[in-house]
């Protein structure tokens, strides 16, 4: 039998009810907040990702999925959704009418990490970009909204960690200091961070190799490395976090694993998931979109943990599961292709019904309608067809009703609704 790739996973009913009502909560909250939905490709230039992600990155150095296509043009199962975003944002010059844009996008993304619980190799995320405003108020409503997103999931013990990464003007002095520092830790490092320390030394920050987090502790904090407007920029996100009621901490050592991350930059992590805590990130990145091609053009967002989210809501599947409205019992061809016509107009009448199509006993029908926690069982047989009416019983009280063939589909629909 072939099974399924390592690392990825089917969704199976029972289990998608909850991906539908979250996505549907999700959709509604970003739609509230003025996001438009956008759909992007899968697969995208390995350089789109390269470039924008960055080259000294895990996920770039290790975690795609590359393959040539049929003419050797190199390309990407995409890890993430923001370079497709900006790429999408440039081509189609959506800067034109109105540089203030805000999309969402909710879809797979795929990195060749070890799998673990938490941790998939085609995971799904949730994701929100805004355009065009440099403000860091803007930051603070995205990370509002992923704290009212929570809270409607009823997600419980998540936190949010905050930081800025600095400016372009004041981030080359804290890196400085950042290697001067690794370089004095330099024999309590793993092989890529040695080599990162000095190319891009924010990366050993968010190293996973456990050595490398314990060396890391004590390192220089960006927040006394920043700009006076850096400086200021962070005072009023952490000051409109404190109007609208949001706890957060700020985390020095919090940078992210991708490069083109400017200003705030934040994570929602929780202590429900074990290793994998990281439910939510995003920040600001302000200068991607002139990195590949386009205008200088700030922009700010997030992405959501699908896989996760499911894992940490208080919302069950069952609270979703849709039951069949009517189960009909036929006995005999005669009936049975009648029903298939009635089960056929109820389905186009928005009232789910089954049918079953093998001929069973009375007895059985009756089981799998039971099995099938149906609401209502309508019977028909050739007693009934003589008569001209079916009996519609209800399978909650037990009453019983004869219908009239004749207008059956309405009379169901009204003693339905
Ligand atoms: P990132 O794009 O790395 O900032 O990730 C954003 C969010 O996606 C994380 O907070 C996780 O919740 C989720 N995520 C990232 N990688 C994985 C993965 N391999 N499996 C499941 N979820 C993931």
């Amino acid at each position: 039998m072939i099974q399924l790739i390592r690392g990825f996973k089917d969704i199976l009913p029972g289990e998608v009810e909850l991906w539908q009502a979250v996505e549907k909560v999700a959709r509604e909250l970003l739609e509230d907040f003025g996001f438009k939905e956008i759909r992007i490709p899968i697969v995208e230039r390995t350089e789109l990702f390269a470039r924008s992600i960055g080259e000294d990155t895990d996920i770039v150095e290790k975690e795609m999925y590359t393959f040539p296509d049929r003419k050797g043009d190199l390309i990407t199962l995409r890890p993430e959704a923001t370079a497709s975003i900006v790429r999408a944002y440039i081509q189609h010059r959506l800067y034109a009418k109105d540089p203030v844009q805000k999309f969402y996008t909710i879809g797979p993304m795929f990195r060749r990490e070890r799998p673990q619980k938490g941790r998939y190799r085609q995971f799904y995320q949730i994701n929100a970009e805004i355009f065009g405003v440099q403000s860091g108020l803007v930051d603070v409503q995205l990370i509002f909204l992923l704290v009212r997103l929570f809270a409607r999931l009823e997600v419980a013990d998540v936190i949010t960690h905050i930081n800025s990464l600095g400016c372009p003007k004041c981030r080359p002095q804290f890196k400085a200091a950042l290697s001067e520092f690794f370089a004095s830790v330099s024999d309590q490092l793993c092989a890529d961070c040695i080599r990162r320390k000095d190319r891009n030394p924010l990366r050993v920050l968010d190293c996973k190799v456990p050595a490398c987090r314990a060396a890391v502790a004590d390192a220089p904090a960006i927040i006394d490395h920043l700009c006076s407007e850096c400086k200021a920029d962070f005072d009023e996100v952490q000051n409109m976090l404190q109007k609208l009621g949001v706890p957060f901490v700020v985390d020095k050592n919090l940078v992210r694993g991708l490069d083109y991350y400017a200003r705030t930059t934040f994570e929602i992590q929780t202590g429900s998931l074990g290793a994998q805590n990281a439910v939510a990130g995003g920040g600001r990145y302000d200068g991607l979109v002139s990195e590949l091609g386009g205008p200088d053009i700030p922009a700010t967002g997030f992405a959501i943990g699908f896989d996760r989210l499911t894992e940490l809501t208080g919302l069950a599947a069952s609270q979703f599961y849709r039951k069949p409205d009517i189960f009909v019992a036929a006995l005999g061809d005669k009936s049975r292709l009648l029903a298939f016509e009635w089960i056929c107009a109820l389905g186009d009448e928005g009232i789910r019904a089954e049918l079953d199509f093998a001929g069973k006993s009375l007895k059985s029908q009756m089981k799998r309608a039971d099995r099938l926690a149906a609401d209502h069982v309508l019977i028909v047989g050739d007693d009934e067809l003589a008569k001209g009416e079916a009996i519609l019983r209800n399978m909650k009280t037990k009453d019983q009703a004869s219908i009239p063939l004749d207008g059956l589909v309405e009379a169901i629909k009204n003693r339905i609704y």
